[in-house]
């Protein structure tokens, strides 16, 4: 299975991408977890995305479309994978579709997650991350088991430094801008499927395989 999640952020990429993985057998590839990674370890393209991601802000087309070539030629894509956080401009978009065709392979699913704004500040405003393997909690909306720590891998969980209000704006403002378009963009190659993203996390993920298995 090759799928893209694509939605604003805050939908619910990161939560429904780390579920399909375990029923589906392929990896989650995570833009925004590789940068972050980057980012701690002091890599020379850590250092270059952290300002744009501070900012809100995408980080520039040629440096993602260079971290998703590798990944995707790695043997564990071999199965297949579910893109979160990738496609987020045209350009990155059609570089995919070259990248693929050049293994012979496309892209069979764009499951689109919709969630309007005033529910996307407050799923923003009260995430959690784990510091160690990246899986999303909210405060009051999925707690851990253990305050600040992680269910999954007993890590600590920190609140993002984008996922403070004025930085959430300029992100859904560039999500209007630049990423939204990928919608028409698909719609187009019909492989586009428009999720509700309202509901509980176990409901959402039964339309996204409704989809999938259908
Ligand atoms: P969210 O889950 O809130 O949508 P991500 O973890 O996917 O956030 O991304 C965090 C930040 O990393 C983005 O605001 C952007 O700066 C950068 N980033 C992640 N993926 C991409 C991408 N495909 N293109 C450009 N920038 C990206
Ligand atoms: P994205 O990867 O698209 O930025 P996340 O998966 O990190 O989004 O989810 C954003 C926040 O919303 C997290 O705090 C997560 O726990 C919470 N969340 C995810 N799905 C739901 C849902 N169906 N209802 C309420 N909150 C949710
Ligand atoms: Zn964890």
């Amino acid at each position: 299975m090759r799928a893209i999640l694509l939605g604003p952020p805050g939908c619910g990429k990161g939560t429904q991408a780390k579920i399909l993985i375990d029923t589906y057998r392929v990896p989650q590839i995570a833009t925004g977890d590789i940068l972050r990674e980057a980012i701690a370890q002091e890599t020379p393209l850590g250092v270059e995305a952290q300002s744009y991601m501070d900012k809100g802000l995408l980080v520039p087309d040629q440096l993602v479309i260079k971290i998703i070539e590798g990944r995707l030629k790695q043997a564990d894509c071999e199965s297949g994978f579910i893109l979160d956080g990738f496609p987020r401009t045209i350009a990155q978009a059609e570089a995919l579709d070259t990248t693929l065709a050049g293994m012979g392979l496309k892209i069979e699913y764009v499951l689109s997650i919709e969630v309007d704004d005033a529910e996307l500040i407050k799923r923003l405003t009260g995430r959690r991350i784990c510091r160690a393997c990246g899986e999303s909690y909210h405060m009051a909306f999925n707690p851990p088991h253990k305050k600040d720590i992680c269910d999954s891998c007993q890590g600590e969980l920190y609140q993002r430094d984008d996922d403070k209000e004025t930085t959430i704006r300029s992100r859904l403002k560039v999500y209007e801008e630049q990423t939204a378009p990928l919608i028409a963009f698909y719609t187009g190659k019909k492989i586009l499927y428009p999720i509700k993203g309202v509901g509980s996390i176990e409901e959402i993920t039964t339309r996204l395989k409704g989809v999938i298995n259908a």
